[in-house]
């Protein structure tokens, strides 16, 4: 039997699998690593650097408003 939730690749997050927006890869790439080629999703991020979801939106929100060119 296959392991279920375990995706290798940039479109899933690494920890629970999910599908990524495009938004969380460029929050992924803003507090962990701008090179990351493996992504976590929104919660998970949230979960790792104790933030609630909506800290993420509004971080996501901060950096779509500085032209930030991870966010387009
Ligand atoms: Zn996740």
């Amino acid at each position: 039997m296959q392991e279920p939730n375990k995706f290798d690749d940039a479109e899933h997050c690494t920890a629970c699998g999910k599908k990524l927006e495009r938004d969380e890869i460029g929050l992924h790439k803003k507090l962990v690593n701008r090179g990351s080629t493996r992504f976590l999703c929104k919660p998970c991020l949230a979960a790792k650097f104790r933030m609630s979801i909506e800290d993420c939106d509004h971080l996501i929100a901060n950096f779509k408003a500085a032209g930030c060119s991870l966010f387009y």
